[in-house]
C-alpha cells in the first residue's frame, strides 16, 4: 500500500482527525527535548481504545512499519523519536484513570494517563493516599515512566517504579491482546503473581515487546508530616558512609544527593537531602536529631535552609529543572546511570571532570532506591538549542559518560541508541541470545520500536 492508502486504513481505525501524515503535523514528533538529531516520522496516530491499537498492530505487520509508542516523550534520550520512519503511537487520548482500590491501594489506570492527573485525582478524590511519581514534567504518562524504570520520592522507602507495576493488558505485536498479572486470573489487578512473573519483560524494553494499553500501579499512604534535613559534605568519599548510616534508621523517605558549581555557594561541597515523614512534630523532632548526629559524624554538616528553598524542595513532586538553562538556550539531558553504593565518589569525581572537559558546568545528582541498593546517578549537561555545535558537544559528552558508567560497573538508565549498543556490547551473550528469542517469537516482522535494543 502507499501513504496514502494506509493513512485512510488509519484513519478508519481512529478518525479522520486522529491520523495524519501531514508535515507539519509530523514535525513535533521528530524530535523531543534531548540532543539527539530529529529522525523522520510517516505517521501520527492518536487511539481512543485497545482495540484500536489492535488494529493499528495488525496492520502494521501486514505493511511491516514499524511503531513507537510514546506517552509525554519526556525521556529526553530520543526514545520516541523512530529510527527506521513508521507509525509514532501517541497514546494521550487513553486517559481514563479506570479504578482506585482503597483497600488493596493500587490504581488501574490506561497508558495515557498523566502523573499531573493521577496526582491531581488522588488530592481531590483520596487525600490519603499518593502515586509513584517521578520529578517529571506532569505531562509525562505514569505508563512511561514506570516502564523505563523510573524512580521518584517514594523510591528510596518503597522501590523502583518498574517493580511497582502490579499488572498489565498489552497489545503484543502480533496484535493479540494479554493480561498478565493477578489481572490474568482475578478480576482484582492487586499482585504480579503467584503466577510466572512476565511484566519484566515489558519493562525498560522501550516498546520493542508491545504496547501496554493499561496497568495497575501500586499506591502508599501519605504522610501527616514532611520535613527534609539539609547536609553538606567537603567530599564524595564520604558518601557512602553517610548513606548507610541514614538509612541504616529506617527514617528516610527519599534521599537525594548532588554538587553543582552553582550557585557559587554550593561549589566545592556534596549536598544531601533526608526527607522524613511523621504524625506530629515530636515524631519529627526525634528523627532531625538523630539525622543531625549522624551528619556530625560521618564529616557531613548539617544546614540550614532558608524557608523559601526548603518550600521549594517540599513540593511533591520536586520540579525544579533550573539546571537546564544554565548554558541558555534550554537543552538538556543527562546520563542517568544504575550505580552500586560503593562506586558513587568515583563516579562524582570523574563526572565533574568529564564535564569540564567539555567545557559544561558539572551538575551531578543522585537518589536512592530501596535502600542503598541501587544508587541513580544523574549526570546532567546544558546545552544551546540553538547551536549545533554545542549540541554535538553534549551528545559527545553523553556518550563518553555512558562508557564511563559501564567502566565503574554502572548501567546506563533509559539510554539512548549509542548507549543501547554499548550495553549490547557488553552483555552475557547468553543474556543476548534470549533477548532475541523473545523479539523473534514476539515480533517476527520487527515492526515494535525497530532499531532500540537491536540484537544481531
Ligand atoms: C525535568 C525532568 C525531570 C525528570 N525527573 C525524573 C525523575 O525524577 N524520575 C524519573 O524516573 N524520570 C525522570 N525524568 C525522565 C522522564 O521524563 C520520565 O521518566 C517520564 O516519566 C517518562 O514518561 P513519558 O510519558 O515521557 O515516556 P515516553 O518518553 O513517552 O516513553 C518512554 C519509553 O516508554 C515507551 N512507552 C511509552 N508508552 C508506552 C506504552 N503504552 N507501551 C509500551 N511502551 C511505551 C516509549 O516507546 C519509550 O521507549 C525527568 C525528565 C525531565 C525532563
Amino acid at each position: 500500500m502507499n501513504r496514502e492508502v494506509i493513512l485512510k486504513e488509519l484513519e478508519k481505525i481512529v478518525g479522520k482527525e486522529y491520523a495524519t501524515n501531514r508535515s507539519e503535523d509530523l514535525y513535533i514528533y521528530s524530535q523531543d527535548p534531548g540532543a539527539s538529531l530529529p529522525r523522520s516520522v510517516d505517521f501520527v496516530v492518536m487511539p481512543n481504545t485497545t482495540e484500536e491499537v489492535q488494529a493499528i498492530v495488525k496492520l502494521a505487520n501486514q505493511e511491516k512499519i514499524s511503531i513507537v509508542p510514546m506517552g509525554g516523550g519526556l525521556t529526553l534520550s530520543g526514545l520516541i523519536i523512530p529510527v527506521k520512519g513508521g507509525i509514532v503511537l501517541d497514546m494521550k487520548r487513553m486517559n481514563q484513570i479506570l479504578e482506585i482500590n482503597q483497600f488493596s491501594r493500587y490504581a488501574l489506570i490506561e497508558a495515557g494517563v498523566t502523573t499531573g492527573q493521577i496526582i491531581s485525582h488522588l488530592n481531590e478524590n483520596f487525600q490519603d493516599l499518593q502515586p509513584p511519581i517521578p520529578d517529571a514534567p506532569p505531562s509525562a504518562t505514569v505508563a512511561g515512566n514506570m516502564l523505563i524504570h523510573g524512580s521518584g520520592y517514594l523510591s528510596q522507602k518503597y522501590g523502583g517504579h518498574g517493580a511497582m507495576i502490579n499488572g498489565l493488558e498489552v497489545v503484543l505485536p502480533n496484535g493479540e491482546i494479554c493480561k498478565l498479572g493477578s489481572c490474568a486470573v482475578s478480576d482484582y489487578w492487586f499482585d504480579r503473581g503467584p503466577i510466572p512473573d512476565f511484566i519484566g519483560l515489558f519493562i525498560s524494553a522501550f516498546g520493542t515487546m508491545g504496547i501496554i494499553t493499561k496497568l495497575s500501579i501500586q499506591l502508599f499512604p501519605k504522610p501527616k508530616m514532611r520535613d527534609i534535613v539539609f547536609g553538606l559534605m567537603n567530599s564524595p568519599k564520604d558518601i557512602p558512609n553517610v548513606l548507610l548510616k541514614i538509612t541504616a534508621t529506617g527514617y528516610a523517605e527519599d534521599i537525594l544527593l548532588g554538587m553543582q558549581d552553582k550557585p557559587e555557594w554550593m561549589k566545592g561541597y556534596i549536598f544531601i537531602m533526608t526527607y522524613i515523614t511523621g504524625d506530629s512534630e515530636e515524631d519529627l523532632d526525634r528523627q532531625r536529631k538523630t539525622l543531625k548526629r549522624i551528619y556530625r559524624k560521618t564529616n557531613a554538616r548539617f544546614m540550614k535552609p532558608s524557608e523559601k528553598m526548603k518550600n521549594l524542595y517540599l513540593e511533591k513532586p520536586i520540579f525544579a529543572a533550573g539546571a537546564a538553562d544554565f548554558r541558555k538556550g534550554g537543552g538538556f539531558e543527562y546520563v542517568g546511570a544504575f550505580m552500586p553504593l560503593e562506586k558513587i565518589p568515583e563516579a562524582y569525581e570523574k563526572g565533574a571532570d568529564l564535564a569540564r572537559k567539555y567545557g559544561i558546568l558539572p551538575t551531578l545528582g543522585s537518589r536512592l532506591i530501596g535502600g542503598v541498593h541501587t544508587v541513580v546517578m544523574f549526570f546532567s549537561y546544558s546545552f544551546n538549542r540553538a547551536d549545533p555545535k554545542d549540541m554535538e558537544n553534549a551528545r559527545e559528552a553523553l556518550h563518553e559518560t555512558n562508557k564511563l558508567a559501564l567502566d565503574l560497573g554502572g548501567i546506563p538508565w533509559k539510554s539512548e541508541l549509542d548507549g543501547q549498543k554499548l550495553i549490547l556490547e557488553r552483555i552475557d551473550p547468553s543474556y543476548k541470545k534470549l533477548m532475541k528469542t523473545f523479539q523473534n517469537a514476539l515480533d517476527p516482522n520487527k515492526i515494535m520500536n525497530s532499531g532500540n535494543w537491536e540484537v544481531n
